[in-house]
């Protein structure tokens, strides 16, 4: 009988190919968003006719549950003056039907060593391509982050008819790797243009020879795209970035509707949808009566007053100190009004910040709730609880929390900066505070305040635009097909 891939396989007209090439892919091999990208964005384009294969290290921390790898090519490789032999498996992603291949050696790719190991990954990928090992020459490599950062440069070294384009998911990180490490590829320092670019650098940017090297890069909103182009957000890149015009885009990442439905208010204590059905033996609630619930169980769980009548604000992410606006948020929280709201913190992270806000849930226990875990199912019951949901991130690629709570009713309440600014509508599916300061970011709670206390059917309005905004990863695809389009036709030339 023919499989589900086998059939998917036969209903498209594939127009062209491409190599996805990533670090992380869920559910294999994840540590945050890109993984989420990596599982999605390629199964949107194979949806649009795209031949689209991903290829990943296989660490031997890659989780492949119940799939066997079958063993596709067996190729040796000159890598730091030896001959390295690679392993080139494949499994058939269990979600979107993807194939993926997963690159094994020995030495350099078995422990995640991270940075370490990225030259060698890189190389082997472009060596998969020149060689035609896997019987795919790709017309378009698609790089992602700094750890694929070499495959533009080394692609142009092997003279491939292979266009590449990068996306840049989080300019933080650039991947600073010791020159001997790099040197292993056998190319002459003068080919690393990061090394032409600071002569004093004793290591390679391999997310500058990445920009440097693809023919077009893109990061994943357009306002990111925009503000990376500036001293203030270029992450000492903004120069090199501006010398990209034309050829520098942005689009917005999606996020899977139907998993992320299962995953989020289905899975919550009282699970709700916007119209209230019964499914089986199942109750769904209406949002509005399900939000209560739900929010009710979690003060009670966390030791809150157990009331309908206090807003519940949360904040879930990375305490990351730079990126996710916690200055201005304690800031704010150190002088919290319990009479107006209730506050829960889900986040991990930099231990400063996690000690900060332990302090503030010991000072103040009838109003805020803080879990210093990684936690997903309670991620899952905050967003599930919580009326609003505070992103007051300096600076934000994209973002997911925004559009997960979205769909889960919970109001974003953001700093306007990158995919906050192109997700959220102020005042339509959520409140949007222009400048970064404990001050605006008061100011628009107080906003939101004022709409969940004293304009009930504004709020609901609000909280229903916000559950049909569309976020969906199609509209991302649609967008990256027609600059893969671009690109194989030589339109950036
Ligand atoms: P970033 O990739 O910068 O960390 P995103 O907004 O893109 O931020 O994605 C963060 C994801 O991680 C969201 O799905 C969020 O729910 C989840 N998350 C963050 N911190 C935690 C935590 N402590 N427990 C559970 N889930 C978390």
């Amino acid at each position: 009988m023919e499989d589900e891939y086998e059939r998917r396989n036969k209903n498209y007209e594939f127009t062209m190919k491409v190599l996805f090439v990533s670090w992380e892919l869920d559910p294999f091999f994840k540590f945050g968003g890109l993984g989420d990208v990596a599982r999605s964005l390629p199964g949107a384009l194979r949806n649009l006719g795209v031949d689209i294969r991903i290829a990943i290290p296989f660490y031997d921390k890659v989780k492949l549950g119940h799939l066997k790898p079958e063993k596709k090519a067996v190729f040796i490789m000159e890598y730091g003056g030896k001959k390295e032999r690679v392993e080139a498996y494949e499994v058939t992603h269990p979600l979107t039907k993807v194939q993926v291949y997963l690159l094994k050696n020995a030495k350099h790719l078995s422990e995640d060593k991270r940075g370490l190991t990225f030259s060698f990954f890189d190389k082997a990928v472009v060596e998969l391509c020149r060689k035609n090992y896997l019987d795919f020459t790709p017309d378009i490599i698609h790089c992602n982050d700094h750890h694929t950062g070499l495959i533009p440069l080394l692609v142009k070294e092997s003279k491939l008819p292979i266009k590449s384009i990068l996306t840049i998911h989080n300019l933080a990180h650039q991947g600073i790797i010791p020159i001997d490490i790099v040197m292993n590829l056998g190319l002459p320092r003068s080919k690393f243009l990061s090394l032409a670019w600071d002569r004093e650098a004793d290591s390679i940017n391999f997310m500058m020879e990445a920009i440097m090297h693809a023919d077009i890069v893109n990061t994943v909103s357009p306002t990111y795209a925009r503000e990376i182009k500036t001293r203030e957000f270029g992450a000492g890149m903004d120069e090199i970035l501006r010398g990209k015009e034309g050829r520098l885009f942005g689009i917005l990442n999606g996020i899977d509707r139907e998993e992320e439905i299962l995953e989020h208010y289905k899975k919550a204590a009282y699970p709700y949808l916007k119209p209230a059905k019964i499914t089986g033996k199942h109750k769904i609630y209406a949002w509005e009566e399900g939000k209560r619930l739900n929010k009710l169980a979690l003060q009670k769980k966390a030791g809150l007053p157990v009331t309908d009548k206090a807003p519940l604000m949360s904040f879930v992410g990375r305490l990351a100190e730079g990126q996710k606006g916690l200055d201005i948020l304690y800031k704010m929280l150190k002088n919290i009004d319990g009479t107006k709201y209730q506050m829960a913190v889900l986040g991990t992270g930099d231990k400063k910040w996690e000690d900060k806000f332990r302090w503030l849930c010991r000072f103040y226990p009838k109003n805020m709730y803080c879990d210093l875990n990684f936690d997903p199912a309670m991620a899952v019951e905050i967003y599930a609880a919580s009326d609003f949901i505070l992103i007051p991130s300096k600076f934000e690629p994209c973002g997911l929390i925004q559009m997960i709570g979205m769909l889960c009713g919970t109001l974003p309440v953001a700093h306007k900066t990158g995919g906050l600014a192109d997700s959220i509508i102020d005042g339509k599916n959520g409140f949007l505070f222009e400048s970064y300061s404990e001050a605006s970011l008061k100011n628009a709670v107080d906003k939101a305040l004022e709409v969940w206390h004293h304009k009930r059917k504004v709020y609901k309005k609000m909280v229903e635009a916000a559950m049909a905004t569309d976020l969906s990863w199609q509209k991302s695809a649609q967008e990256y097909k027609s600059l893969y389009d671009k690109l194989a036709e030589g339109v950036f030339s």
